[in-house]
């Protein structure tokens, strides 16, 4: 152990060091779409949708199957991420301009005639003349384009099956109302906006570390006490690390509404996803499911990642403490951002929402199921009478609990 018993001079400061002031964005639209209409390119067809089955676009018509080309690798430049430096984007991931409309008029390819694409709602409609299928391709600057699309995998009735395993396993803490009502049709796919960052860090913590001496006893009898002798150490560290593909939600939406602040918390669980398998947009992905826009720009979602940045500084380091047997208690930080690249991202959630009343308190209730890997959480309504037997059993104190977050692998 050779930490210096001085603490550097001067607070350090806890403002993160911002990174160089950010390049033109790097173009991410799809230029094969280019020319405004989404065909099968066997068949020129426009009736196309994903088959999670593959993980491909299938066209409707001739069957034929295909995929976008992997974003992977095709944005950015290639080289180590510790020489990252400054801050890169995807043209997706632009900040949102808020004079857009969220309407979109789009000449059908078809027959010459307007049709209006409300991109709140929907990235495609159908031309009600022709019938042809008008996709959303070009990038809006209203949030509502990502830079590339993590397609499900998983199908309706795997995420059916996946929920009705969790719930069952639960058995003993599910409100028997919920098992009768659930419904397999409710089970929604929502393709959901997250922003994938790449970064390169440094960090310094510093703290004060304590190792035992030796534990001694006094007195005996009623008066017999015991005495911890332990050496204080000033402690610091310096850390230099990279990430790869932190997966930071991009709509604050959900947030802000209280019904959904357990949302955000069950979808957290069933990370991660396997950005490193995303594809470049086409609409033809979320036919048949719905999505939810990016509404937060690349400084609004900075503090959450330089948070994220500390944490696994602080884990970094940890190995390294392990002799201040009796702790270390870390009290400044400082983070320095090098370099970041970021992506707009979609990524696959099949979600069940479960309205339920308890002694007349209307809840909604979620279980999610990663649309990639079946990872499945959920906030299950629990029926007091059956947790508070539960909890006896188990000798835990449980007061008024109306809901819990119930583990996938518990
Ligand atoms: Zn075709
Ligand atoms: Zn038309």
């Amino acid at each position: 152990m050779n930490d210096s018993p001085a603490m550097p001079q001067g607070e350090p400061s806890p403002v993160p060091v911002e990174p160089a002031a950010s390049t033109d964005p790097v173009g991410t639209e799809n230029e094969r779409l280019r020319d405004g209409v989404n065909r099968c390119p066997k068949c020129g067809s426009t009736e196309i949708q994903l088959r999670p089955a593959t993980g491909m676009l299938i066209c409707l018509f001739c069957r034929h199957e295909w995929a976008e080309s992997a974003i992977e690798g095709q944005v950015f430049a290639e080289a180590p991420l510790s020489e990252l430096s400054g801050t890169t984007i995807g043209s997706g991931a632009a900040d949102i301009d808020g004079s857009v409309d969220d309407v979109v008029t789009l000449k059908c390819g078809g027959c010459g005639s307007e049709v209006v694409v409300n991109t709140a709602q929907a990235m495609s409609a159908r031309c009600h003349w022709c019938r042809h299928i008008l996709t959303i391709n070009e990038q809006v600057p209203n949030g509502a384009v990502p830079d590339a699309v993590l397609p499900f995998a998983l199908t309706h009735e795997q995420a059916v099956a996946a929920i009705r395993a969790f719930a069952g396993k639960r058995r003993i803490f599910a409100n028997r109302r919920f098992l009768r009502e659930f419904t397999p049709e409710n089970v929604v796919g929502v393709y959901l906006p997250y922003m994938v960052v790449d970064g390169n860090a440094g960090a310094d913590v510093w703290g004060h570390g304590e190792v035992l001496v030796r534990t001694y006893t006094r007195g005996s009898g009623e008066d017999k006490e015991t005495f911890y002798d332990a050496d204080v150490y000033q402690v610091q560290r310096h850390v230099d690390f990279t990430v790869d593909d932190l997966t930071i939600e991009s709509s604050s939406e959900r947030a802000n509404m209280n019904t959904f602040v357990n949302t955000n918390n069950v979808i957290n669980t069933i990370l991660p996803f396997d950005t490193k398998n995303a594809v470049r947009w086409n609409a033809g992905y979320l036919t048949g499911f719905t999505s939810e826009k990016r509404d937060q720009d690349i400084s609004a979602i900075q503090p959450v990642l330089e948070h994220q940045l500390l944490s696994i500084a602080r884990s970094q380091v940890s190995p390294s403490v392990t002799g201040y047997n009796r702790g270390v208690r870390w009290e400044h930080e400082r983070l320095e951002v090098r370099g970041t690249r970021w992506l707009s991202m979609y990524l696959p959630v099949w979600l069940y929402s479960y309205y339920h009343e308890e002694k007349g308190r209307g809840m909604v209730h979620y279980i999610a199921v990663n649309g990639r890997t079946g990872e499945t959480m959920g906030s299950v309504p629990v029926s007091q009478g059956r947790l508070l037997a539960a909890a006896f059993a188990t000798g835990t104190v449980v007061e008024g609990l109306v809901l819990a977050i119930l583990a996938a692998t518990a």
